[in-house]
């Protein structure tokens, strides 16, 4: 608070301050606050010895320097009497909002100016404002917990079935790992029991011409070999026989070149069943002829298979191998 003099002869002002927060006033006659603070700042004339001019008198007014966060204002409700103290029982009118621009001083800093009036309802409505977009932001994070609480929800749901899809997939690689085992071992089983048995001969090994006629039925022996997988066929005697019970597939071919000789008769024989025959004809149109014949037989262990020339007969042969002699392992049973 600073106390202003002003010389009434000179004009010359001088002040002082003194910082303090609370007010002590008198009840005006208006009855209102706001004339009780009035009242306070009313300059007044008061005895003064100016430095300047000598003059007597100046004139003091009080005023605001720096405006306080919190202004006490205390009312002086009993006055002194020569009898004794009354009390001022005159209602007085507290407005809402107290004006203080008058009563400061011109180097009142601007952070404690007095906001004017227009201004502080615009910071009210800016309040206002401000309030309303609180409680809309407040809002939105409600609806955003709740969000978040149920994708929480469905993220864990999600998770549920990632692990159990994890499992399905550990099952099914085990399964597979059993199955392949299984199928290892089946073949295992297969190649054991399945014996590897074929063959493949001709007639001819190095030399050109006739094989017979012999004065009764007799084997022939195909010594050229070119497979002979199992050891079935013996080229010393021209037999095939059995090492397992099994169904077999066996083929020749038979070839004549018989201008003027006797024909050609082969059998095909199991031990001593005839199981088929081919048979060639000379006549005079030509003297070349080829044919074949095959068959699909059981065999028990140690049956023989072979080719028997008929009595009288003939087959020719040469490095061109027509007559071929084959046989193979279709299956065990
Ligand atoms: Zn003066």
């Amino acid at each position: 608070m600073a106390s202003v003099l002003s010389c009434t002869s000179c004009g010359r002002t001088s002040s002082n301050s003194e910082d303090y927060n609370h007010l002590s006033l008198d009840i005006s006659p208006e009855g209102t606050l706001q004339d009780c603070l009035a009242l306070n700042f009313k300059s007044c004339v008061v005895d003064f010895r100016c430095p300047n001019c000598d003059g007597l008198q100046a004139s003091r007014r009080e005023q605001f320097h720096t405006l306080p966060r919190v202004l006490v204002l205390h009312l002086k409700r009993f006055r002194h009497r020569r009898w004794g103290v009354q009390k001022l029982k005159r209602s007085l009118l507290i407005p809402p909002k107290l004006s203080l621009s008058t009563l400061c001083g011109d180097d009142v800093p601007p952070l404690h100016s007095v906001i004017p009036e227009e201004q502080a309802f615009t910071n009210l409505d800016k309040l206002a404002a401000l309030k309303e977009r609180l409680g809309s932001m407040e809002q939105e994070q409600t609806v955003l917990k709740y969000s978040m609480g149920t994708m929480g929800q469905k993220l864990g749901a999600v998770e549920i079935k990632l692990q159990a899809s994890e499992s399905e997939v550990e099952m099914m690689k085990t399964v597979n790992t059993a199955q392949e085992k299984e199928l290892y071992s089946l073949k295992e089983r297969l190649s054991v029991a399945q014996p590897k048995i074929a063959f493949s001969v001709a007639l001819s090994d190095s030399f050109n011409g006739h094989t017979g006629p012999f004065s009764i039925d007799t084997p022939l022996k195909y010594l050229r070999v070119f497979s002979n997988s199992g050891s079935g066929y013996n080229p010393a005697t021209g037999i095939f026989t059995a090492m397992v019970r099994g169904m077999y597939c066996f083929r020749y071919t038979m070839y004549s070149n018989n201008s003027g000789r006797p024909n050609s008769v082969l059998y095909l024989m199991k031990n001593n069943e005839l199981l088929v025959t081919t048979w060639n004809t000379a006549n005079r149109m030509d003297v070349t002829d080829s044919s074949s014949n095959g068959v699909i037989v059981q065999l028990e262990v140690g049956d023989n298979v072979y080719l028997r020339l008929g009595a009288s007969r003939l087959v020719y042969d040469d490095s061109n191998h027509h007559n071929t002699f084959s046989g193979f392992l279709l299956f065990t049973v």
